[in-house]
């Protein structure tokens, strides 16, 4: 069987990729599409569950994963730790399935090396207005962690072109048939197509 794509997703926070990400989930089966759930050291926001939108751990837990060498990445992102678990996406892509990484520029930066197969998508707002108007229209952050981010959004969009793909997520459902069309491209390429219609192209080729 092919392996997975692993597909990375950065964008300043506000600028909608776990929205596009949810509703990407929300119409793919489980057994071809799934999201990785980091670990944080940031707390959980209100309506946000430990082992569903992160795994809320406290400093010292995170620094023994580290140690540990239990993350294929993991960077500091606004003051807090964020890290990707190596166990969990190793074997899920070995089924197969492909796999989102939700992750900043400098997580994206480290995947790269480590994984070339991965594919990157970077996602930008239609304008600096609008993605304040975002990340205060989500009501879930106080004004001090708002104002942080937004003075983090130039620094994380100046790294838009270390990426594969880029899509302005303007107009929302058009934004998600970007990010589908993405995938769709992905999963005809050779190597993939290869594995999945080995029978028939033997069959074919058969005199
Ligand atoms: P968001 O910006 O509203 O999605 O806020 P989050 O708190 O969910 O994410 C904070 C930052 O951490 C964002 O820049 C994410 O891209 C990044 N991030 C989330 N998960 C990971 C991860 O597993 N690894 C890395 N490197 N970054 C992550
Ligand atoms: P991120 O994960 O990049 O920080 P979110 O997905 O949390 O961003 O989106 C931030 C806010 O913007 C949410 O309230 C979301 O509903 C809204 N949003 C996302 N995409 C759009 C869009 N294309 N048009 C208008 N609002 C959007
Ligand atoms: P939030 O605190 O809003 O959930 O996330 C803030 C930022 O951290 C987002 O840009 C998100 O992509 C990033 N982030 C979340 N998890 C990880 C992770 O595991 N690794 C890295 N490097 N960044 C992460």
């Amino acid at each position: 069987m092919a392996q997975g794509t692993l597909f990375i997703i950065s964008a300043p926070s506000g600028a909608g990729k776990s929205s596009l990400i949810q509703a990407l989930l929300k119409t793919q089966p489980l057994y071809d599409t799934q999201v990785s759930i980091s670990h944080t050291t940031r707390g959980a926001r209100p309506g946000e569950n430990h082992g569903e939108h992160y795994y809320f751990v406290n400093h010292d837990e995170f620094r023994t994963m580290i140690n540990d060498n239990a993350f294929l990445e993991h960077a500091e992102v606004f003051g807090n730790y964020y890290g990707t678990s190596r166990k969990e996406i190793e074997q899920v892509l070995s089924t197969g399935v492909d796999v989102f990484l939700d992750i900043d520029w400098q997580g994206a930066k480290q995947i790269r090396e480590k994984m070339p197969a991965a594919r990157s998508i970077f996602v930008l707002p239609p304008s600096k207005d609008e993605l304040n108007r975002r990340l205060r229209g989500r009501g879930q952050d106080s004004e001090e962690v708002i104002t942080k981010r937004m003075a983090q959004a130039v620094a994380e969009m100046s790294h838009y072109a270390e990426y594969d793909y880029l899509i302005v997520n303007d107009d929302f459902d058009l934004a998600l048939s970007d990010l589908r069309n993405i995938i769709r491209a992905e999963r005809l390429r050779m190597a993939r197509q290869k594995a999945r219609h080995g029978a028939l192209i033997t069959k074919l080729l058969a005199d």
